[in-house]
């Protein structure tokens, strides 16, 4: 099965997507990940997006496109994939299109209010990537990874005035998304405000699985 995740920033995308990992056994792949890697690897992509990322805004659709139509091209994939955080703009819909056709469009329904709560509180593994929130996910010993013994930390793109940015940024350029893939008959919306297991059970009854 081929999938987007789509939602705003905060809405538990990767969250939920680590479960789906191991209810579906395809993979996981987050735009947003590969380019925290990048920039934690100082590679030229990483030095390219990093004042961008920084600032709450969007990389520039032509480096993002040309990102994952590299990685959905390597041949791994064949029993599809979970994409998350791509696409964020109509242009990459229609490019997306051009070389991989998606199953179902997974569309995170909550209220801004949720939204902030969770980009507030949320930490990540600078080694492993795994989330964990401040209040409604905490990992065991404070400020450090309970699978891999990382540092947990907040990410730059969560402080205050980039946040506001990339709320801004999702209601111009990524909202637009859900009108696109519903005429097209793909999406599916799930309540993502419920607590963790919730939504997952709320995505595989969306789901019919
Ligand atoms: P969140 O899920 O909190 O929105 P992500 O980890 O998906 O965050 O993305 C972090 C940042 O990486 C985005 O704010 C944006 O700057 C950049 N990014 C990720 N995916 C894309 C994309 N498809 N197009 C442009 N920029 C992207
Ligand atoms: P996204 O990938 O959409 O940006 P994340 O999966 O990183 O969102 O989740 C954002 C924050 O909210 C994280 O701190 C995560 O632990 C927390 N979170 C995720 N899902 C839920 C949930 N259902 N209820 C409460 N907090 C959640
Ligand atoms: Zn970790």
């Amino acid at each position: 099965m081929k999938l987007i995740f789509l939602g705003p920033p905060g809405a538990g995308k990767g969250t939920l997507a680590a479960r789906a990992v191991d209810i579906l056994g395809i993979p996981h792949i987050s735009t947003g990940a590969i380019f925290r890697s990048a920039i934690a690897a100082q590679s030229p992509l990483g030095l390219k997006v990093k004042a961008v990322i920084d600032a709450g805004k969007l990389v520039d659709d032509e480096t993002t496109i040309e990102l994952v139509k590299e990685r959905l091209s390597r041949g791994d994939l064949p029993r599809g994939y979970i994409l998350d955080g791509f696409p964020r703009t109509i242009a990459q819909a229609e490019a997306l299109e051009t070389f991989s056709a998606v199953d179902r469009v997974v569309n995170f329904d909550l209220p801004d209010s949720a939204v902030l709560e969770r980009l507030g509180g949320r930490r990540v593994c600078r080694n492993c990537g795994i989330n964990y929130h401040i209040v409604f996910n905490k990992p065991r010993e404070e400020k450090i990874c309970d699978a891999c013994g990382g540092e947990v930390y907040a990410r730059d793109d969560d402080r205050e005035e980039a946040v506001a940015k990339r709320l801004e940024v999702y209601r111009s350029q990524t909202a637009p998304l859900i009108g696109f893939y519903r005429e097209k008959g793909l999406l599916v919306d799930v309540d993502a405000q419920p607590e963790a297991n919730t939504v997952v059970e709320n995505f595989k009854k969306a789901l019919g699985l």
